[in-house]
């Protein structure tokens, strides 16, 4: 192509280039007919939020001729042609008080064509945003209420077609409510009342640093000391009792940042805010590379129960930072937000997320060790129970993303849904417990973090990469047919999931008769009865179907999702009337006989089953190290602070669930101190674990912490902590009390069970 067109300009004769002079001239003296030149300027008016309405005016600087403004279409994080077009309303557009006409494109319903007359350098756009009362996720009617609101720039904001969103200035100006503060990762320029400059941006990072405000904003520094960056908790709530967040809450939010330094290594943001809207029932969060926009009941920082449920929330958006922001799979690091986006990747950047901030979790506190273990069972049995996997492999649920994040929960099992999150959860265990495994405990999936996403830090900044990165990337912390691995796991049909992770972990999925924690956390707030794993169904507590499984006795029985439980075995249905009738079905031939309603039809069904109550939790296998626990060890390091103040009184690097009687087996050896000369033998009775020692009383050791032990000295008490190496066999143990420093003991003789 270069070089026949040289050719042809060599035989241009001089006149002719002298007209390609004179258009060339043209070309760079006047703007390109329509061209946008200069930055974009917003103006958001949120003084009407609360009857769920914006006012939006933009100045646009133009040239005259055509130009095509668009509306955000596909939003970053959501992966999906979701901007809310449908509740832009009052549109207009003007130069100098003039009506400028436009036209919706007829085949993209997100663009607007201008016409913008001679001499016209600026156009005015006016347009309200508003949101409907019943609206969900983050569209303006479920991101305002009375006192408070959650902005996302993208629904606010329109911009020139064909410029890069990178390449685009744009400045904000925000107006508030009277009284209302606010929470950004936006830098402020200058605030008169309640009118808020912000200093000129990219459009990208505008829509990239959503605005939380309210009359009741809680803004809480939770900087882990050392940390140079600064981190902010802001929350917004209806009442002060949901702001009232408990101490441990906090420091564990602190121990999380800290966390994600000790696990990355570095950081691609100058400073991060957690944005907090504590209102309504949504619950789900928004990534941002500086920021993360995270929605939870108005209980559900306050609350313990919503904890459990919700505990990992915070963790798994501040990990897109790094997971999803600083790096990006190539299909989802479009120029814009109308170019579509492809989620095939999607496994890495939701999956690998969402195992890092359940691990997260774990690791500073906010989940115990058994929260992480309810999580992962129930992930593993979801996933091991899931009729769709015959038909859609995991890679579909990926690339269809799009039309799966809006899909009904009814008939999921059979569809399946968004499961690159869980299965990702499964699938990046089992990635750790190989690099574990394969470099004899010398390297983790932390390394590879390291190596893939942390590099140097710096301010926000994109890196996308393919599925051959992620390959090099593994291989170079430990060579594996990583390529193999993978494509297996994304193409397989086996109706049931592959659960190596857990296993090479050293725990089983196992199925009782009692629901865990989590379990009733989910019933007791999100009215879920889980019956899946027994009958074949999902209800609310009301007796309304949700889904039923294919294959199992409800589906035999002819149940559906959308009908509803009214009575069982001749009595009115509730939750306990249906957990009797499990219960007596499995010492008496009895079926389930169910009245049951399908929209204005009642009709009898009989569920023959008789295997009673079955929820899912892990097991420990003791043939295996507890390479689970380790996983879950916190990495930075902060053991033993509290204590040397002299007040042993809370272990708060790691506080959790304590070893349980079936744990015990861990730690059972010799360990021994050269410097005190000292040797310990550490044995198992009556359930107990007994340390024994040369010339000295046998002692009983309290559990009091993950892997860690409370003991009586005559002087006072003393805390202990077991090492784990990285495939979580115990290696050692550091003793500490007020009077001494910390004294490792190596364990140099493993002990057995009948000592
Ligand atoms: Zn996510």
């Amino acid at each position: 192509m270069i070089e026949k067109n040289s050719k042809i300009a060599w035989k241009l004769n001089f006149h002719l280039l002298r007209q390609v002079a004179v258009i060339f001239l043209a070309f760079i003296c006047v703007p390109k007919t329509g061209a946008v030149s200069g930055p974009l300027k917003l103006s958001v008016d949120a003084r009407q939020v609360a009857r769920r309405i914006l006012h939006v005016t933009m100045t646009v600087p133009t040239a005259p001729g055509p130009i095509t403004l668009v509306y955000p279409k596909w939003i970053p994080g959501q992966h999906s042609p979701v901007g809310p077009i449908n509740d832009v309303v009052g549109l207009k557009f003007t130069s100098g008080g003039t009506a400028v006409p436009w036209q919706r494109d007829d085949v993209d319903m997100y663009a607007f064509h201008l016409q913008v007359p001679l001499g016209v350098r600026e156009v005015e756009a006016e347009f309200y945003l508003t949101g409907t009362s019943d609206e969900s996720g983050y569209l303006l009617g479920n991101s305002s209420a009375q006192q408070q609101m959650m902005l996302d720039w993208d629904q606010v904001v329109l911009y020139p077609l064909g410029v890069p969103t990178d390449a685009q200035t744009i400045q904000a100006q925000l107006t508030l409510p009277a009284a209302w503060k606010f929470g950004t990762a936006l830098a402020v320029d200058s605030q008169e009342g309640q009118v808020i400059t912000f200093r000129p941006v990219s459009v990208t990072m505008l829509v990239d640093s959503p605005l939380l405000a309210g009359a009741r904003l809680r803004e809480i520094d939770i900087t882990p000391p050392g940390e140079t960056r600064i981190h902010k908790l802001d929350l917004a709530a209806e009442s002060a009792a949901a702001l009232d967040i408990p101490e441990d809450v906090i420091a564990s939010y602190r121990r999380l940042v800290a966390e994600t330094g000790a696990l990355f290594k570095a950081r691609h943001y100058e400073h991060y805010n957690f944005l907090v809207w504590l209102h309504g029932t949504y619950q789900d969060g928004l990534e941002h590379h500086q920021s993360s926009d995270n929605r939870l009941p108005e209980m559900g920082l306050a609350d313990a129960q919503w904890r459990r449920i919700q505990g990992d929330l915070l963790a798994h958006e501040m990990v897109h930072s790094w997971n999803g922001k600083y790096r990006r799979p190539a299909g989802l690091a479009t120029p814009n937000y109308q170019e579509p986006m492809k989620g095939d990747l999607l496994w890495v950047y939701e999956g690998l997320t969402n195992y890092l901030g359940q691990v997260l979790a774990a690791r500073s506190g906010l989940w115990t060790p058994d929260d992480y273990r309810d999580r992962l069972a129930l992930i593993a049995a979801e996933l091991d129970n899931r009729p769709g996997r015959s038909w859609r492999p995991l890679q579909d649920t990926a690339v269809s993303a799009p039309i799966l994040y809006g899909s009904s929960p009814e008939w999921e099992a059979w569809r399946r849904s968004t499961d690159f999150y869980g299965e990702g959860s499964l699938l990046w265990l089992e990635v750790d417990t190989i690099i574990r495994t394969q470099s004899k405990g010398t390297k983790t999936l932390d390394d590879f973090c390291r190596v893939f996403e942390g590099g140097e830090s710096s301010p926000p900044v994109m890196i996308p990469y393919t599925f051959d990165d992620i390959v090099t990337a593994l291989n170079s912390v430990v060579p594996y047919d990583w390529r193999g691995l993978f494509h297996a796991r994304l193409t397989s049909l086996s109706p049931h999931a592959a659960l190596d992770g857990i296993y090479t972990a050293g725990w089983r999925l196992t199925y009782t008769d009692t629901p865990s924690e989590l379990n009733n956390a989910m019933e007791a707030k999100l009215d879920s009865l889980d019956m899946r794993f027994s009958t074949g169904m999902l209800l609310g507590i009301s007796g309304k179907i949700v889904d039923v499984l294919p294959g199992t006795p409800s589906d035999i029985a002819g149940l559906a999702p959308g009908m509803s439980l009214i009575a069982v075995n001749g009595r009115r249905f509730s939750p306990q009337v249906l957990r009797d009738a499990l219960k007596r079905g499995k010492d008496t031939p009895a079926d389930l006989d169910l009245i049951i309603t399908n929209q204005d039809d009642f009709l009898t069904v009989r569920v023959e089953y008789h295997a009673g109550e079955r929820y899912p939790h892990l097991e420990r296998d003791g043939s295996k190290p507890d390479m689970l626990s380790s996983i879950l060890a916190p990495l930075a390091a902060v053991r033993f602070e509290a204590w040397e103040g002299g007040a042993p009184v809370t272990y708060t690097a790691a506080n959790g669930t304590p070893p349980s009687p079936a744990a015990l087996k861990d730690y059972i050896g010799s360990y021994s101190n050269d410097e005190l000369n000292s040797k310990w033998i550490l044995v198992v009775q009556n359930g107990k674990l007994i340390r024994q020692q040369w010339m000295a009383e046998d002692q009983e050791l309290e559990p009091a912490f993950p892997d860690g032990f409370i003991g009586d000295l005559s002087e006072g008490q003393f805390l202990m902590h077991f090492n784990r190496d990285r495939i979580g066999r115990v290696t050692s143990l550091d003793l500490a009390t007020d009077m001494v420093r910390p004294m490792r003991f190596v364990k140099t003789e493993n002990g057995s069970a009948a000592k």
